[in-house]
């Protein structure tokens, strides 16, 4: 059986369910499809940028959010050779209330996202539905072909089908589009460990701690710790051959802190490796597609912008595109406009990804050099006022979006 839509958005992630809320908004019918059960697995990163914060209150939503468990993130600061802390970059020198970074358990936000979304009566979430290729008329794509976790296949036909399902993108695939891809320097492996009585609850250890080749970052979450340790890319198969006692000693070495509870850390499997990558595609769109956020681009973690950018092409797609959806004639160049909107931003961040990579990351996991060069370090030490340059680059991008009228509530 095949049934129909107007917007079918594949996967719900920060991408899919904004876009599914904002489409909403707009009266059209629209339908998210997301392979889990919940949000509640791998972790998939926390930092919302005040450029979403103050989306959030554009829509009505900013009371909402700020309830949900988070902590505020002031600024961004790494260690110099000497033991001190510089700050690079100074979140609270941007005018408030948009001056801090919340830290949000990316569960808690699309969970959040999910329920404003089912008050409006147009929205549709179906969880445990994998998309497994696409609907094709001719040229023209028409709607995906899923499975759901009990085995039951079907096809949804819709005006428009917009690929929100991640780096690893399906649809992408199925649509034949191939995204440059430029060189990191690093990996990053993510694991927890407990917290214990008499803890700091403060996210202070988001300073990240380098020593020799590798560096580690610790967020704060309400009863343990998400570390992330960074070296050299391509050492996975190394690290995990060495074994986990090895990795405790590599962690302990950084962390010297945290040796009091790494023995919770007992088997590899516990680690979980997240192959960094930095691309784009060329081209977002065929007719009847649109692909956006890390199905478009997958950003470097520096910056922690993935969120933030994958959300910013919500808000551009469903401006842009809530009108032709509601006259059923959703043209190529409609979804060119989107892709002509959201490039420029995507490249600039990618490029100062790229700049800082270089600059700041190779030569700590080459063993060339610890932390950034003493330049950068000079800089963020002697002229603090310099600080709010950097933070309003990341807090808001080259170009934040705001919220369409057809979405705004009080
Ligand atoms: C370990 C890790 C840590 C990160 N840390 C940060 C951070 O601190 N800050 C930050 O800003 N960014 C971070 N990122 C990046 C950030 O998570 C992404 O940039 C952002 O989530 C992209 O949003 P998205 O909606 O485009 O894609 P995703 O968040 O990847 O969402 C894609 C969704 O599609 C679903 N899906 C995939 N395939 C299918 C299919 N075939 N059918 C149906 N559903 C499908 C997935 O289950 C998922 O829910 C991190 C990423 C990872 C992996």
């Amino acid at each position: 059986m095949t049934e129909n839509t107007g917007a079918l958005v594949c996967g719900g992630g920060p991408a899919g369910m904004m876009l599914g809320l904002l489409l909403a908004r707009a009266g059209i019918a629209v339908t998210v499809l997301e392979k889990h059960g919940d949000f509640l697995r791998d972790f998939r990163g926390d930092t919302v940028h005040p450029a979403t914060v103050r989306l959030m209150d554009e829509l009505g939503l900013g009371e909402g959010f700020r309830a949900l468990p988070q902590s505020r993130l002031g600024n961004v600061a790494f260690p110099a050779p000497d033991g001190t802390l510089v700050t690079l970059g100074d979140f609270t020198r941007l005018p408030p209330p948009y001056n801090y970074i919340a830290m949000v358990p990316q569960w808690d936000l699309l969970d959040f996202l999910a329920d404003a979304a089912r008050r409006e009566p147009t929205f549709t979430l179906r969880m445990n539905t994998e998309v497994t290729g696409l609907i094709r008329e001719g040229d023209r794509v028409a709607g995906v072909a899923y499975r759901t976790k009990d085995g039951r296949e079907g096809r949804i036909r819709a005006e428009l089908t917009v690929a929100c399902d991640g780096r690893g993108s399906t649809l992408r695939r199925e649509a034949g589009l191939v995204p440059k891809e430029f060189p990191v320097p690093f990996d990053v492996w993510w694991f927890r460990l407990p917290k214990l009585p008499g803890d700091d609850n403060t996210p202070a250890g988001i300073v990240p701690r380098a020593r020799g080749t590798g560096a580690v970052l610790a967020l704060s979450r309400e009863d343990y710790y998400q570390l992330a340790y960074l070296t050299a890319k391509g050492a996975d198969a190394r690290i995990r051959a060495e074994g986990v006692e090895r990795f405790r000693e590599r962690i302990a070495r950084i962390r010297p802190d945290f040796t009091d509870r790494l023995d919770q850390l007992t088997d590899m499997d516990q680690v979980f490796m997240l192959d960094v990558k930095l691309n784009r595609l060329n081209r977002w769109y065929r007719d009847g597609l649109l692909l956006i956020g890390d199905a478009a681009h997958a950003m470097s973690p520096v910056g922690g912008v993935g969120i933030n950018l994958a959300i910013q092409d919500a808000v551009a797609a469903a401006t842009l595109l809530a009108d032709p959806l509601r006259h059923r004639r959703v043209s190529v160049s409609d979804l060119a406009a989107v892709q002509r909107r959201r490039m420029r931003p995507t490249k600039i961040v990618q490029a100062a990804q790229r700049v800082l990579q270089r600059v700041v990351f190779e030569g700590q996991f080459t063993g060339r050099r610890s932390g950034p060069p003493k330049a950068v370090l000079f800089l963020g030490r002697w002229f603090p006022g310099l600080r709010k340059y950097p933070a309003r680059f990341v807090g808001f991008g080259p170009r934040p979006e705001h919220a369409p009228a057809f979405a705004r509530r009080p």
